[in-house]
């Protein structure tokens, strides 16, 4: 499974924004966007903002969000285009849509890294079945489970009281006793819960 192994948190501050990769430090006085709010490396110019450089920031704004490497962006990019109605509403329903990001949204995890580990390590179930795909593009009707060892299950807790104050998407159903969740219905481009400007990057991708 490819990744991107650079430390988060300079994504965040290449980005300028807090993208929320590590869970609870990001609401933390140690979150780095909050200690050093500039680009990383030794020798930061400021640089001149082409719309170039602005489209390329949202769309890597959006990559770095969700956790998708270049090729599997583009691939995400294709079926939108595809699809019916507004290619940049279809590219965000589709990463909202993403098992990883489903468990986040539902407060099951602690970030979408961990959603990501704990779909691969093999802990989740879909509709009763084990599921290990990250990527997989969660239906209506999707019954989402944290199985396994009292380990999971625990941590799974923890991140259910981390999330606490957090809004439940209205498409998303959550029974956290049980470290459950229920697809309601697909998610509309009102349901994406992070702040991206897709307009800007249909424009890049569509060059
Ligand atoms: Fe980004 Fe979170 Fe690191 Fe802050 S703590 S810089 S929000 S990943």
């Amino acid at each position: 499974m490819a990744r991107n192994d650079t430390n988060v948190c300079k994504l965040c501050r290449r980005e300028g924004v807090k993208l929320f990769l590590k869970g609870q430090r990001c609401f933390s006085e140690k979150c780095a966007v909050n200690r050093r709010n500039y680009p990383p490396g030794q020798h930061v110019r400021p640089k001149k903002g082409t719309d170039y450089g602005t489209q390329l920031r949202e769309k890597q704004k959006c990559k770095r969000i969700y956790g998708v490497l270049e090729r599997q962006f583009q691939h995400y990019f294709d079926i939108a285009k595809r699809q019916k109605g507004n290619t940049g509403e279809n590219l965000l329903i589709l990463m909202e849509r993403r098992l990883d990001n489903v468990l986040l949204s539902l407060g099951l995890a602690f970030s979408r890294f961990d959603a990501r580990q704990m779909v691969a390590h093999g802990h989740i179930q879909v509709n009763g079945r084990r599921l290990d795909i990250p990527s997989y593009l969660v239906r209506a009707g999707d019954d989402i489970a944290v199985t396994g060892k009292e380990k999971v299950t625990k941590k799974a807790g923890d991140a259910i009281e981390m999330n606490k104050g957090r809004p439940l998407p209205t498409w998303l159903e959550a029974t956290p006793a049980d470290h459950k969740g229920r697809v309601i219905q697909l998610p509309k481009r009102e349901d994406v819960s992070v702040e991206l400007n897709e307009q800007l990057i249909v424009e890049l991708c569509s060059k």
